[in-house]
């Protein structure tokens, strides 16, 4: 690494991005192009000789970028926001550049205590209890994902129990969720071993707002019981993918408290609406849990990828993770001390980057004021795009609006109209995106095509959630509906 190419090369690229972030409203946020039309433009096998950086970017500008879907637009509304900042760059930036792989404590100290910290700063903010913070016993760590957090924290919960019922004891094992729980905590069961047999698909209904209620639960788990199964783990959402629903922490704590369950708090995306006082209400009980996770990656400007899990027990977590080769051994007394945290023991893979660098510098730059600011003006919006479709009575609100989640849909003209609108809506989402003038996502629940517009985009002004109404109407007269 020559420090003048390196400065020369990096402006391009910070030039070519900024360019982009200038440009990206006027491009179609979906492209229209098949799959398969960048492979046909790119050759079979990687160049001899290595080429210049602007030869590199002007392919990526015209062969790559009119191929992306484009998250950053700010009319992108679909899944859920995965924010690029200013701040969360420079802090990517600062991580990629000293490139240092803060796998244990003495491999970079300054790495470890900077992560510790920063968890501890975001578990404040957002009124965690204190037994998650390193200084209240527990303690957090930024994975990639929360896929990657919920299987750790499966394999905790498995060994815990294991510890009592012994190894074949896994064949009795129960995970429990709710329909509306993100797939990843099936997937994760499956990859700790839990029988596919014993996960638990728990319903919810539109009359507790999808989401768990505590009888429910309850009774699924006292069937199990009966039959000797034991009740290993039970997952609460604040915010599901598809609603936006939240499930009861207090009254799922209390239960899994009495069947010595394992509770994890999944708050992927709305986890960062809990730094405002006004939604601290939705994880009231969360001191009965056993872990929380969020990802600062979706709705707090810290770009791609940074998930904080937080346990009440790092012990827990570290007895189903730790391994102690020969060539990680400590031989420095200072690091080899009890209470010093080494993150490989708290993940599944060992080598890591310096998330922490990224999202200090997000919270320094904006600060919790900032923030807070920040997630109420995509509440106001999408607040606003609710109401417009109240107004408009062709429209239902399908759950309620909590955060910044809406979702919608025509309603059926006639009772039993309901296949007929079911694919007026789905002409209208299609409609809709391929007009590349806003870009959003689907939903079904209780057997009924639901539109999703997830407001959040760093870029995002109550501009665009106005013109985007203006679209839904104009492709809404023309799918067919009624004006
Ligand atoms: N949980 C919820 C509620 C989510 O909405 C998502 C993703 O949208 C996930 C978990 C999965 O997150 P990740 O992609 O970080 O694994």
């Amino acid at each position: 690494l020559d420090p003048e190419t390196f400065a020369g090369e990096s402006r391009a690229v910070i030039n070519f991005l900024a360019d982009y972030y200038r440009d990206v409203d006027t491009y179609p946020v979906q492209p229209q192009d098949l799959p398969g039309c960048l492979r046909a433009l790119l050759p079979d096998a990687p160049p001899e000789n290595g080429e210049p950086i602007d030869v590199i970017l002007e392919e990526v500008r015209t062969h790559i970028v009119p191929a992306l879907t484009n998250w950053q637009s700010p009319k992108f509304f679909g899944y859920f926001p995965m924010n690029a900042s200013t701040a969360g760059f420079a802090g990517e930036m600062l991580s990629t550049g000293l490139n240092i792989v803060p796998f244990m404590r003495v491999a970079s100290p300054a790495a470890t205590e900077l992560e510790s910290a920063v968890v501890d700063w975001m578990g404040k903010l957002m009124g965690l209890p204190d037994r998650f913070l390193f200084s209240g016993g527990g303690g957090g760590v930024l994975h990639g994902s929360t896929c990657e957090a919920v299987v750790c924290t499966l394999a905790a919960a498995r060994d815990r129990a294991l510890s009592r019922l012994g190894h074949e004891g896994i064949l009795r094992l129960v995970v429990y969720a709710s329909d509306q729980s993100h797939c990843t905590f099936q997937k994760g069961a499956r990859i700790v071993g839990i029988p596919r047999s014993n996960f638990r698909v728990i319903p919810t209904s539109a009359s507790s707002g999808y989401g768990l209620t505590s009888d429910s639960v309850r009774d699924a788990v006292e069937a199990d019981v009966a039959s000797g199964l034991v009740p290993l783990y039970l997952c609460a959402t604040v915010g599901t993918t598809g609603l936006g629903a939240v499930d009861p922490v207090r009254d799922l704590g209390e239960l899994a408290r009495r069947h010595g369950m394992w509770l994890h708090v999944d708050a992927a995306y709305a986890g960062s609406a809990l730094i405002c006082p006004e939604f601290q209400h939705h994880i009231d009980g969360a001191e009965l849990a056993d872990s929380v996770s969020m990802n600062p990656h979706k709705w707090f400007l810290t770009n791609m990828d940074c998930c904080c899990l937080w346990v009440a027990s790092p012990a827990a977590l570290t007895s189903a993770l730790s391994t102690n080769p020969e060539y990680l051994s400590n031989v420095t007394e200072e690091s080899a001390g009890a209470g010093v945290v080494d993150y490989k023991d708290w993940q599944i893979a060992l080598s890591r980057p310096f998330r922490a660098m990224k999202l200090w510098v997000v919270l320094r730059r904006y600060g919790g004021a900032g923030m807070r600011a920040y997630v109420r003006r995509h509440v106001e919006m999408a607040k606003w795009f609710e109401q417009a479709l109240e107004a408009d009575g062709r429209f239902e609100v399908v759950a309620p609006t909590r955060f910044s989640l809406v979702t919608f849909r025509l309603r059926p003209r006639h009772e039993g109209d309901d296949d007929a609108v079911d694919a007026l809506n789905r002409r209208l989402l299609v409609a809709v995106n391929a007009s590349g003038r806003a870009f959003m996502t689907h939903f079904v629940v209780d057997g009924k095509f639901v539109i999703r517009m997830a407001v959040g985009g760093a870029m995002t002004e109550m501009r665009h959630v106005q013109d985007t109404w203006e679209l839904v109407r104009e492709k809404a007269r023309e799918v067919g509906a009624l004006p």
